[in-house]
């Protein structure tokens, strides 16, 4: 029996020192983009933030806006296979005595990490005392209807062929869309997404992002999604820091599995992320040599949390971060990657 499990430890080894180095052959040919590629990429969407802030500042002096910036994986260093997208943040100001948050647990709704945005002191500060009044719903400031405002603006009012042919690029806005896209081309077979994602930094620090509950019923339009991004970001990258870890890698390579495997598409880098962040309470070992186990330990948590149909936010666990997919998609995936599990090549071959 112990020679057997000798061998058996022995072939395990081989599988996993093959794992490892199709892990990382992976990881320079198909995850990791080409410096100069991103580079491009950020030029192209810095053009198009420069060309908007000039735009918004002359058109709407007004509108009470803190600058504008670009943000996401691309500036992160943690966009995978193609540099194709990014976020232009439009941080709005509201006044801090007109206005206040409500935590989507104390809602109806029930929903920790979404809020209501509440307008205070109407009957003191009646109706258009704040610029964002026009977005009122109900009593409570709408994302919606703020993503309706620049949707006005962006598709509408802006010429963009005019701005495209400037900087030499093709800029169109994408309709429909759910959040307010600008599709740029800046080389024949080049492309970049950048979404508008407007924001609130409510008094106590906390980010609020008008990004749709995706199970979005009536009675959820009005709620504003809570933004950890920054925060366990950067943790991640900390953490590795510490110890010369691998937790970004794994995190890149498990970000190009999901985007290259359709069955995977609904997990999102912040589901990836809070996995390996709650993954590193537990495990120590993180060398680049551990790459190839700690990829496998994240795709049985992840089945494990799937089972449980519960992920909870490493830095707020009242969240769930599984909240928006349906009962089907949690069971896909999860099967999906059970499957994997005894095939993890499998994942890269795509
Ligand atoms: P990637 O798009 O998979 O490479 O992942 P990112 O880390 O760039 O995350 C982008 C996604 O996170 C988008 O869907 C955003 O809507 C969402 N998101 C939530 N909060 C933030 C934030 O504070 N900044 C940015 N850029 N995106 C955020």
């Amino acid at each position: 029996v112990g020679g057997g499990s000798a061998q058996s430890d022995l072939l395990r080894a081989r599988a996993r020192l093959s794992l490892q180095e199709y892990l990382w052959e992976f990881y320079q040919t198909s995850v990791n983009i080409p410096t100069e590629e991103q580079a491009m990429a950020r030029r192209a969407a810095l053009d198009i933030c420069a060309e908007l802030r000039v735009f918004l500042h002359a058109k709407l002096p007004d509108m009470p806006l803190r600058e504008m910036y670009l943000s996401g994986s691309l500036y992160d260093d943690l966009q995978v296979v193609t540099a194709d997208h990014a976020q232009l943040m439009v941080p709005l100001v509201l006044e801090k005595n007109l206005w206040s948050s409500v935590p989507g647990e104390d809602t109806i709704m029930n929903v920790p990490g979404f809020w209501l945005v509440r307008r205070e002191n109407l009957e003191y500060f009646p109706r258009n005392s704040s610029y964002w009044d026009r977005c009122m719903v109900g009593g409570y400031l709408s994302p919606k209807s703020v993503l309706e405002v620049f949707e006005r603006l962006v598709a509408g009012t802006i010429n963009w062929p005019a701005i495209g042919s400037v900087l030499d690029y093709v800029i169109r806005p994408v309709v429909p869309s759910e959040t307010l896209t600008l599709e740029v081309q800046y080389e024949t077979n080049r492309k970049l997404y950048v979404d508008f994602l407007p924001l609130l930094v409510m008094e106590d620090g906390t980010s609020l992002i008008a990004k749709p509950h995706r199970l979005a019923a009536e009675r959820h339009e009005n709620l504003w999604r809570q933004s950890f991004r920054v925060a366990e970001t950067a943790k991640l990258r900390a953490l590795d820091q510490e110890d010369g870890g691998c937790r970004c890698t794994c995190l890149k390579v498990a970000k190009a599995v999901c985007k290259l495997n359709p069955a995977l598409n609904r997990l999102n880098a912040s589901q990836l992320t809070n996995s390996i962040l709650l993954l590193s309470e537990k495990e120590g070992d993180w060398t680049q040599e551990a790459l190839a186990d700690r990829f496998l330990q994240l795709l049985r948590t992840l089945v494990g949390h799937l089972e449980a149909g519960r992920l909870p936010c490493a830095l707020s666990p009242k969240v769930n971060l599984f909240c928006e997919l349906t009962e089907q998609e949690v069971d896909e995936l999860g099967y999906t990657l059970y499957c994997a599990l005894s095939d993890p090549e499998g994942l890269l071959r795509t």
